[in-house]
């Protein structure tokens, strides 16, 4: 669960104010925006005319991630990685976010310091200032809910409902790939409770396993969009699976959509994956979630700006609301798009 065995320090040696000190010592302000940080009781940022952008996620222990195979500093870069990630989809730049987690006293200080290195590593790369936060303790196991701000201009920011007929659909990176590194992790987790001395021989599956436990947010995508001066018309990040995002852009648009099959970019990992747990790749693309990636609608006249750019994929285009949502197969059969996105709140599938 955590790498460092040797010291455990119980949190209430610390006591909160002393464990929040010694969990940010390390801490630095680099957003301009950032006036007062952690230290004060609240943060005082300016963002000078441009617009704010907030969002929130909440991660629990046993819903949402697994300390069996997610070691805690990966956990503390993917917590920041999931909101950063919806504050690139308004088309938006990530500039603070607040930290909180409740554990239980089965996480010494050492433990918090892992989750604590990924958050400031993520923070650092990606340019935002911790502004703030709350650490307490929990019955059991562990809470993190992290809060990211973002600013842009309103002509910048983007939201799911601005697509329209004819408008095409673009997808950044590729899909289906921390799914399947997810059911990698938990085939290697039944092995080694059946052996504990069964060494998992993850080297052919470093790519999806990487997604899994380590995804990125697009940062890039919303500073490209200003270098190509293009203005997507509507855009959403992807947690759940490709239908659902497609789905929520096509009623919040009231637009509908054909996906093409074809299109739907794959990484070759995830092609002979599914393949050897012969599950098919275009249902996890659809359905598998945790890519993080982008889902966004282009007028058709900005087409030549983004052509052949490496990192993003035309899989479709929007179409008359009355048309629907269709998957069109590589057999050139026309599938209606349904919503089989994870839902925490009901593990059964999910038909709206
Ligand atoms: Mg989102």
């Amino acid at each position: 669960m955590f790498d460092n065995k040797e010291s455990k320090t119980d949190l209430s040696e610390l006591g909160e104010f002393g464990l929040i000190d010694h969990l940010t010592r390390y801490l630095t302000i680099n957003q301009p925006s950032t006036k007062i940080g952690i230290g004060d009781d609240a943060a005082v940022l300016n963002f000078e005319g441009d617009q704010t952008v907030v969002t929130t996620d909440l991660l629990v222990e046993g819903v949402h991630f697994d300390l069996s195979f997610m070691p805690l500093k990966h956990l503390g870069y993917k917590a920041v990685m999931v909101n950063l990630s919806d504050v690139y989809a308004m088309n938006a730049e990530a500039t603070q976010i607040t930290v909180s987690i409740a554990a239980s006293n089965r996480f010494p200080v050492e433990a918090l310091e892992e989750l604590y290195a990924g958050i400031q590593l993520a923070a650092e790369i990606y340019k935002v200032d911790v502004v703030g936060g709350d650490t307490t303790s929990s019955t059991s196991g562990l809470m993190i809910s992290i809060t990211a701000l973002g600013k842009a201009t309103p002509e910048k920011i983007t939201t799911r409902s601005g697509a329209k007929p004819n408008d095409l659909l673009v997808v950044s990176g590729d899909l289906g790939a921390a799914y399947m590194g997810l059911q990698v992790l938990e085939r290697e987790k039944q092995v080694f409770k059946a052996n504990p001395n069964a060494q998992p021989d993850l080297d052919a599956y470093t790519y999806i396993v990487e997604r899994q436990l380590k995804p990125e947010a697009r940062k890039d995508i919303p500073e490209l969009f200003n270098a190509l001066e293009v203005q997507p018309t509507s855009m959403i990040d992807i947690s759940d699976g490709l239908s659902s995002e497609v789905i929520h852009l096509c009623k919040n648009s009231k637009v509908g959509a054909n996906i093409f099959e074809e299109k739907i970019p794959l990484d070759p990992t995830v092609i002979s994956v599914c393949e050897e747990f012969n599950i098919d790749s275009t249902m996890v693309a659809l359905s598998g979630g945790e890519d993080y990636e982008l889902l966004f609608t282009i007028d058709q006249k900005d087409y030549d700006k983004i052509k052949g750019n490496p990192h993003l994929t035309v899989i479709g285009h929007m179409t008359e609301e009355k048309e629907g949502m269709h998957l069109i197969t590589r057999a050139n059969q026309k599938l209606p798009i349904q919503s089989r996105g994870w839902n925490s709140f009901d593990d059964a599938k999910d038909e709206e």
